[in-house]
C-alpha cells in the first residue's frame, strides 16, 4: 500500500503556472470549468461572521485534503473550504479500496491519512498557494478571486482533541506564521518574488466537529466546550442521520425511496444523540459560545451509517452518502427547524449536485457543501454548474443577492422538503445502474481513452502523456563467456499516441477512478505509477512503479515486480541499462547492446530481454515531453526564456 506524500509547494505552483500557460488547465481542470463570477449576481455570504464569495464548498473529504484538491475546488467556485478531518490517531490503516460511488455513494474512508504535521503543511500550503496566484494575475486582471473561508474539520472524541498535539495543530491553525515563514524559504529561482507577499495568518478559526458514532450529548458539549472557551474557535456540529430515528429513516429509505438493498445498523440509532437531546444541547451550546463573542452552528448531515452488502470493501459497515442522503437530510433539517425554538444557523451536505443546490440555499442551508457528486466523472468541472445554475434561480426571481434569494422561498420549507422527497430522481430506480464496463483488460500501454481517470480522481493522480504509436522489432542478447551474441526478440506495438499514467505519491487507492474505468484492472494498479522520489519509488514500487531522475537523466522502473535503471546519454548516443542479473551498454539508436558484464554466476550465460529497456526508453521520452506538464515531469520541465512562462514564474 503506497502512503500519500504530498508534493511541495514550490513544485505544485511551478506546475499550476507552466500548465495554465501551455495548456490552458491547472492540476487538470480547464480554464473554462474556472468559476469567474457571474455579471450582476452575488454569491456572497456570512458563515459564522465571515465572509465568502460563495456559499459553496467541497465537504471535508477527499477534495479537501491536499492542496492540489483544495486549489481545484476553489478554482471550481468554492469559496467555504470544509478541510479533510484530522484526529489524533493519524496513522491509521484505512482499508483500500475506501470509496464507492458507483451509483449511491458509500466509503469507508473516515479519516485523514497524512500525519498531522502534513495536513497542516496542506492546509497553509493551499492558502499561500491561493494568495500567490491572485498577486500573479495568472487568471486576469478580472478574475474574482473573492473571500475564502478554510474550514477545520476535527473529530473524534473529546481525549483526542484536547490532547497536546491535536490542541497545538488548532492552534497552528489559528496562527500560521512559522510554518508559513518555513513555506516561503522554500520559494526559490522565480517564485522567490513570492516570498513577501503578506500571507495571511490566521488560516481558520471555525471548526466542523465530527463525533463517532455513540458519541453522548456530553461529550459533544464538552468538546465544543472545549474548542469554544479554550481554543476561542466558532464550531459548527455536524449531526448523524439517525437523529432522525430508526422508524423515520425506515420509513424514507426503503418504503419511499425504494432502497431495499440497504441495511440499516439500528445500533448506529441507539447509541448516537437523540432528537430531544440535540434540541437542548444545541441552544446551551449556542449561549456559552455567545458568551465568549463565539458562534456554534450545525450541519445536516454526516453520512448514514449502514451495513456492508457489497463486495467492494471488506469492512462490515460503510457509510451512505449520495442521493438518498440528500433526502434523510433535507427531512432532518425540517424536522429540527419545526421543533427548535431558536434560530439556529445550519450548513448542508447530503447529495449537493447542480440540480439541488439552488433549493438547498433557497432553505438558508448556508454553506451547502458536496461531495459524492464530485466524485462522478468530471470531477471538479462539475463545479461551476452548481454556482450558474444557482445564478439562473437567482435571476429568474429577480434577485441578486443570496439574502434576498433566501428571503424569496421564506415560508416555502415544507414544500420544498416534500418535494425532494417525491423526486424520482433521489429513487432507487434512478440510482442503481453502475458505470458500463466493457470486458476489456487494462495494460501498460494503451486503453479506449475515455479519460474518465483522470478528472475522477480528486488528487489529480492519473495523467495523460504523448508517446509515439510504433511497432517497434527488436532482439534480444545473451551475454557469454565469450562475447554478446543476438538472438531472436520480439515486437513491441503502442496503438495509441495518447496513453494515461499515475502519479502514485499521490494516490491513496481509494478505488474511485477503477469505478468509473469502462476497461478492467485499475488505472491505479496497471498504468505506469510514478513515484516522486527514489525513496518512496524503493519502498512501494510492488510489481509496478518508475522514477523519473530528472537531474541524472535516468529512469528507474519495476515491471511485473523486477527492477531495472536506464540512464540515457542522448549527446554520445548511449544508454547503460541495468537489470537484476545484468548491466549493459546499449546504442540508443539502433538499441544494439555493445558491452555488458552478468551480475549473476552464470556459465551458461545471460539472457538479456530488451522489452523492459525499450519500455523504459519509451517512457523516459514520452514523460519528459513538455507538450503536458503533470507531477512526474514538473521537476524537470525548462521555462522557456523570455515568454509568458519566464514573466509569470
Ligand atoms: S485507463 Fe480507463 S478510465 Fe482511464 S482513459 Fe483508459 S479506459 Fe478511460
Ligand atoms: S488515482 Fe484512482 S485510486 Fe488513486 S487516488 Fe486517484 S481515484 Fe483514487
Amino acid at each position: 500500500m503506497a502512503e500519500l506524500v504530498p508534493v511541495p509547494l514550490p513544485l505544485l505552483l511551478r506546475r499550476a503556472f507552466l500548465e495554465y500557460q501551455r495548456e490552458g488547465k491547472i492540476f487538470d481542470l480547464p480554464k473554462s470549468k474556472f468559476f469567474r463570477g457571474i455579471p450582476g449576481l452575488d454569491f456572497s455570504v456570512s458563515f459564522h461572521g465571515h465572509r465568502a464569495s460563495t456559499p459553496l464548498g467541497p465537504a471535508a473529504g477527499p477534495h479537501g485534503q491536499l492542496a492540489q484538491n483544495i486549489v481545484l475546488s476553489w478554482l471550481g467556485g468554492s469559496r467555504i473550504i470544509e478541510l479533510k478531518t484530522i484526529q489524533i490517531l493519524d496513522e491509521l490503516a484505512i482499508p483500500r479500496p475506501c470509496i464507492d460511488a458507483a451509483n449511491v455513494g458509500y466509503n469507508v474512508e473516515w479519516s485523514q491519512e497524512l500525519k498531522l504535521e502534513q495536513s497542516l503543511r496542506e492546509y497553509v500550503g493551499a492558502a499561500m498557494f491561493l494568495e500567490i496566484l491572485q498577486a500573479s494575475r495568472l487568471l486576469g486582471e478580472d478574475f474574482p478571486a473573492g473571500e475564502t473561508i478554510f474550514d477545520m474539520s476535527a473529530g473524534y472524541n473529546l481525549e483526542g482533541i484536547r490532547s497536546a498535539r491535536v490542541r497545538a495543530w488548532i492552534e497552528s491553525m489559528m496562527n500560521a506564521r512559522p510554518v508559513i515563514d518555513e513555506l516561503r524559504a522554500t520559494l526559490d529561482g522565480p517564485l522567490a518574488r513570492y516570498r513577501d507577499l503578506p500571507f495571511p495568518t490566521q488560516i481558520s478559526d471555525t471548526i466542523s466537529l465530527s463525533t463517532f458514532h455513540g458519541c453522548p450529548a456530553g461529550e459533544i458539549e464538552g468538546i465544543v466546550g472545549f474548542l469554544i472557551e479554550e481554543m476561542g474557535c466558532h464550531v459548527c456540529v455536524k449531526m448523524n442521520p439517525t437523529l432522525l430515528g430508526y422508524e423515520e429513516v425506515d420509513h424514507l429509505l426503503h418504503e419511499v425511496l425504494g432502497y431495499h438493498e440497504i441495511q440499516l445498523h439500528r445500533q448506529a440509532f441507539d447509541n448516537d444523540l437523540r432528537f430531544d437531546e440535540a434540541l437542548d444541547l444545541v441552544p446551551r451550546l449556542q449561549r456559552r459560545a455567545q458568551a465568549c463573542g463565539k458562534s456554534v452552528s450545525v450541519k445536516f448531515s454526516n453520512t448514514l451509517v449502514v451495513k456492508n452488502h457489497k463486495q467492494v470493501f471488506s469492512d462490515e459497515l460503510m457509510y451512505m452518502s449520495g442521493p438518498p442522503l440528500h433526502v434523510l437530510a433535507l427531512n432532518l433539517i425540517r424536522k429540527f427547524r419545526e421543533r427548535m425554538k431558536e434560530s439556529v444557523p445550519i450548513s448542508f451536505s447530503g447529495g449537493l449536485d447542480a440540480q439541488n443546490v439552488a433549493n438547498a440555499v433557497a432553505l438558508n442551508l448556508i454553506p451547502v457543501t458536496t461531495c459524492t457528486d464530485l466524485l462522478r466523472p468530471g470531477g471538479y468541472a462539475r463545479l461551476v454548474r452548481y454556482l450558474e445554475n444557482l445564478g439562473a434561480r437567482m435571476t429568474a426571481h429577480g434577485v441578486t443577492n443570496i439574502p434576498d434569494f433566501i428571503a424569496r422561498h421564506a415560508g416555502q420549507e415544507a414544500a420544498l422538503v416534500e418535494a425532494a422527497t417525491a423526486d424520482p430522481r433521489y429513487r432507487w430506480e434512478r440510482n442503481k445502474g453502475t458505470p458500463r464496463k466493457i470486458a476489456s483488460k487494462l495494460w501498460l500501454y494503451d486503453c479506449i481513452n475515455c479519460d474518465k481517470c483522470v478528472p475522477d480522481c480528486p488528487n489529480d493522480a492519473n495523467f495523460v502523456y504523448e508517446t509515439a504509436p510504433a511497432a517497434i522489432e527488436y532482439d534480444n542478447f545473451e551475454l557469454l563467456p565469450e562475447g554478446i551474441r543476438r538472438v531472436p526478440g520480439g515486437v513491441l506495438r503502442i496503438v495509441k499516441a495518447h496513453q494515461l499514467a499515475n502519479y502514485a505519491d499521490v494516490c491513496n487507492e481509494c478505488g474511485n477512478c477503477d469505478i468509473f474505468c469502462p476497461e478492467d484492472g485499475g488505472p491505479y494498479k496497471e498504468k505506469p505509477r510514478f513515484f516522486g522520489t527514489l525513496e518512496t519509488y524503493r519502498k512501494h514500487a510492488g510489481a509496478n512503479g518508475f522514477f523519473m531522475d530528472h537531474a541524472a537523466g535516468a529512469i528507474y522502473g519495476t515491471i511485473s515486480g523486477e527492477a531495472y535503471e536506464l540512464t540515457l546519454d542522448r549527446a554520445a548516443d548511449r544508454a547503460r541499462f541495468a537489470t537484476p542479473a545484468a548491466e549493459v551498454e546499449i546504442r540508443l539508436s539502433d538499441n544494439e547492446v555493445l558491452s555488458g558484464v552478468g551480475l549473476l554466476a552464470c556459465p551458461q550465460g545471460i539472457l538479456l530481454d530488451l522489452l523492459p529497456y525499450l519500455k523504459l526508453k519509451l517512457l523516459y521520452e514520452a514523460i519528459r515531453d513538455p507538450r503536458h506538464v503533470h507531477f512526474a515531469n514538473v521537476a524537470g520541465l525548462q521555462e522557456v526564456n523570455g515568454g509568458n512562462e519566464e514573466s509569470a514564474l
